[in-house]
């Protein structure tokens, strides 16, 4: 297969695309990046390298970090999380509260962000230095110690963080939350505000591509047994309400964020990152959407 051939042809196809969608505006700091930029990285399981674009450029990976959240939350703890968060999609937005009420505090899934207020509840309890060892953990996955936050974004989207404080509290109300819920929110939007590149992120999505081991040193992050779960969740609920539509259009597991990145792979095959900021009204990449179905569809592969 021939990917640097498919990314070419689809970075041409793309400069005739009218771009569509708006870029993230309730984190002000987001607001600020550019429409125009656009990156992809394919990164294959024989270590092949291939991109084109702002590829190697930093983005906020926002909602992504929900996957890693979950992994090493996984790779952690041996009883069993999902009593505390369900793997249902949840057909709503990704900071909905309506369902929460009705369904007793218990977010549908870890990928939209009651589930991942959990998850991250999870983590203050068990880890020494959440913040630390949460960032160690995707530097390691990475390859790269010197992944940090966003400082700005941070603080830009602590000042305006609403919806996810009312979903602590309604969360807190049924038992579901057992930390300080400032606590919990600061380490949710630390986790929020890593910057990576498509490379980056593509190297680091390896993992769920090559069965829980890092392809580099091997290095078993997680057990196949649980990447394989992660896997299914990131298919039934990587991109909020619009799950559905990226299963129909694109036909693998990957998880959004509202930075406009997607990450995505093809077990045993790929993992593939696509950056652009505007969003559609889902909140998910248009064009990384529209990308990332090219090359389904040039490759003639996908998971179905
Ligand atoms: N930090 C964002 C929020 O909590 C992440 C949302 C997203 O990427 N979908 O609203």
């Amino acid at each position: 297969m021939d990917y640097q051939e498919i990314l070419d042809t689809i970075a041409l196809e793309l400069t005739t695309k009218q771009p569509r969608g708006n870029v993230a505006t309730y984190i002000p700091e987001l607001a600020k990046v550019s429409p125009q930029k656009f990156g992809m990285h394919l990164h294959c399981i024989n270590s092949g390298h291939y991109c084109f674009g702002n590829s190697d450029e930093k983005f906020s990976i926002q909602s992504i970090s929900k996957v890693f959240g979950l992994t090493l939350a996984m790779s952690l703890i041996h009883e069993d999380l999902f009593e505390r968060v369900d793997v249902e999609p949840s057909g709503n937005p990704f900071n909905s509260l309506i369902q929460l009420e009705y369904e007793n505090g218990i977010p549908r899934n870890p990928f939209i962000n009651a589930g991942a207020l959990v998850i991250s509840d999870i983590l203050i309890s068990t880890l020494k230095s959440p913040k630390q060892e949460f960032l160690q953990f995707v530097q390691n996955i990475t390859d790269n110690d010197t992944l940090k936050i966003n400082v700005e974004v941070f603080e830009s989207e602590k000042k305006c963080s609403y919806r996810n404080a009312a979903l602590l509290h309604l969360m807190k109300s049924f038992g579901n939350i057992t930390n300080d819920i400032e606590e919990v929110l600061d380490f949710y939007i630390y986790q929020c505000a890593i910057e990576m590149s498509c490379k980056e992120l593509a190297t680091a999505f390896m993992v769920y591509a090559n069965r829980g081991a890092k392809l580099s040193s091997h290095e078993e992050v997680i057990s196949p047994h649980k990447v394989k779960r992660i896997n299914a969740i990131m298919q039934t609920c990587g991109f909020y309400d619009e799950a559905g539509e990226f299963s129909f259009r694109v036909g693998l597991p990957g998880k959004s964020g509202v930075g406009g990145g997607i990450a995505a792979i093809h077990p045993n095959q790929y993992a593939v990152t696509v950056w652009s900021p505007l969003l559609n009204p889902k909140g998910n990449s248009e064009l990384g959407m529209y990308a990332l179905e090219r090359l389904t569809t040039l490759t003639g592969l996908s998971i179905f």
